[in-house]
């Protein structure tokens, strides 16, 4: 039985950290076992990774839907039957004459 150096917890032979404080046993020391905080950078990473591909996904599905709405949009005048003048798809009624598009 070893016991922590710091919070004096009980630890057994082959712990290299502390269960409650996480410090590291002399047997860590010793053995060069590095804290798992060590690792955290790669954590980091795969985190950042993670959401900068999230926030990829959403901007492509941004691109699609404002692409979409777009295409809608710019769809292709349409003739008035009665008077020609171009209207503008969306538009109900003939903005020269008022004469109502089905
Ligand atoms: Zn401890
Ligand atoms: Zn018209």
């Amino acid at each position: 039985m070893v016991y922590c150096s710091k919070c004096g917890s009980k630890l057994s032979d082959d712990s290299n950290f502390c269960l409650k404080c996480g410090v590291r046993t002399k047997k860590g020391i010793k053995e060069g076992v590095s804290p798992h905080w060590a690792y955290r950078s790669n954590w980091e990473q795969e985190i950042e990774d993670a959401l900068s591909k999230a926030a990829k996904n959403v901007e492509e599905a941004f691109n699609a839907a404002r692409e979409n709405i777009r295409r809608s949009i710019n769809k292709k005048p349409i003739a008035c039957p009665k008077c020609k003048e171009e209207n503008l798809s969306y538009h109900k009624f003939c903005y020269k004459c008022g004469k109502k598009f089905k």
